[in-house]
């Protein structure tokens, strides 16, 4: 398992010296330390999550978005109870984006299980740019991820501006 903090200090829910440094420097962020804890504690039980690679994470209002590694994303995807037990960790709503990823793929991963079909920056008046993203099918209420919460998310950690538009219009 690789975490942002010590793999010591994350199975033991400790911080070392050089650890708790980083932290205050804000080279570490609480949710980073908390994150890694958290995986830590459920890779004793869940072997899968022993491999995982976390990058990082980050705290925007209740939402708790982890950076992994694509094999990390690939395989929570295909497991229903590794998602569960994850998300149950955290108090609020769990997102899972790839470490590094380009624009289109960290909004990508947010709209997951829903199709980003494409993404482009589109001017608004005052000279405004935005970025428009264009999601398959039509809205209906049953849709599950929460558009105004993945805006949102992709204002404060890629500094765009999201407009969320259906391929077909209601
Ligand atoms: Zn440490």
């Amino acid at each position: 398992m690789q975490v942002p903090i010590c793999t010591f200090d994350a199975k033991n829910s400790v911080l070392c010296p050089q650890c708790e440094s980083k932290l205050e420097s804000g080279q570490l962020t609480k949710a980073d330390v908390d994150a890694s804890m958290k995986l830590a504690k459920l890779a004793k039980t869940i072997p899968e999550i022993d491999k995982f690679s976390l990058n990082s994470c980050r705290q925007i209002g209740l939402n708790n978005i982890m950076y992994l590694s694509k094999s990390d994303i690939e395989s929570t995807r295909k497991s229903r109870t590794l998602y569960r037990a994850l998300s149950g960790e955290f108090s609020g709503k769990l997102w899972l984006v790839e470490s590094e990823a380009s624009d289109r793929k960290f909004i990508e991963d947010l709209f997951f299980p829903a199709k980003l079909l494409s993404i482009n920056a589109v001017w608004a008046p005052g000279g405004l740019q935005k970025t428009k993203a264009i999601i398959s099918g039509k809205y209906t209420s049953r849709f599950p991820i929460d558009v105004i919460q993945v805006a949102k998310i992709v204002k404060e950690l890629r500094q765009l501006d999201l407009v969320i538009e259906f391929e077909e219009k209601k």
